[in-house]
């Protein structure tokens, strides 16, 4: 190997910049075989050495992608019978599950992987119900599906993947925070809940690089740690 290509790789290892060069080609192939590693071969590589990772990126691209579609169709009917907060949360989540993909997306792109969209079959309901079904997918990202992944992904890792997996962990905690927060102290009656929900004034923020949800524009993003000047108000449903 040149000097000038084993100093560039041993400078994107330091950089953490591309995981696939943290493992150093001698190892994976000898000396002999480091001789003839070429460009192409790198999407072989990766789909042997992040194997679940990859697996689990394309299982989770099609959860988030499916559920910013469901949060748009929710927040259309919210609007359609006149609940204009409950169709501004579900509008705001929707964006952020968008970011979620968007970073799986990219995760996958970056191993030579390309993401599969989800074929479209969301039940739509009445707003009641799909306030429901949305606490219900949100704990299942939270107690099921995001804790899996991590344990899963984690040996190979990928950390930009794991890094994005996490972020979505932790979004998605606040999304189940925010709907129980507006249940919360309203008893079980629908007509108490959309009555306090309606009569709030509520703003939604979101982080644009791991789709932190938050009511408050905080200093520094809780989850991604990036500064605030990152979160964009989200625009009202109508
Ligand atoms: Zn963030």
């Amino acid at each position: 190997m040149n000097k000038n290509r084993r100093t560039f790789i041993k400078n994107m290892a330091l950089a953490g910049g591309c995981a696939y060069f943290s493992l150093s080609p001698t190892r994976l192939l000898g000396e002999e075989g480091e001789k003839r590693i070429a460009p192409m071969e790198r999407v072989d590589d990766n789909s042997l050495n992040y194997k679940q990772t990859i697996i689990i990126l394309k299982k989770a691209y099609m959860r988030e992608i499916q559920a910013h579609l469901a949060y748009t169709k929710f927040s259309l009917k919210a609007l359609e019978e006149g609940y204009s907060n409950i169709a501004y949360l579900f509008k705001s989540f929707a964006v952020a599950e968008s970011i979620h993909g968007r970073n799986f997306r990219n995760a996958l792109v970056s191993l030579g992987e390309q993401p599969i969209s989800p074929a479209e079959k969301i039940e739509v309901l009445s707003t009641k119900e799909n306030l429901g079904q949305a606490i219900s997918l949100e704990l299942k990202e939270i107690d099921i599906y995001y804790p899996e992944h991590i344990r899963t992904i984690k040996a190979e890792e990928h950390w930009n993947s794991i890094t994005a997996v996490s972020h979505a962990l932790a979004s998605e905690k606040q999304h189940e925070h925010l709907l129980q927060k507006m249940k919360k102290g309203t008893g079980i009656f629908w007509s108490m809940l959309k009555q306090k929900i309606e009569g709030e004034d509520v703003a939604f923020f979101i982080c644009q690089v791991c789709g932190s949800t938050l009511t408050e524009i905080p200093d520094i993003c809780p989850i991604c740690g990036k500064p605030n000047s990152f979160y964009k108000e989200i625009e009202k449903a109508k």
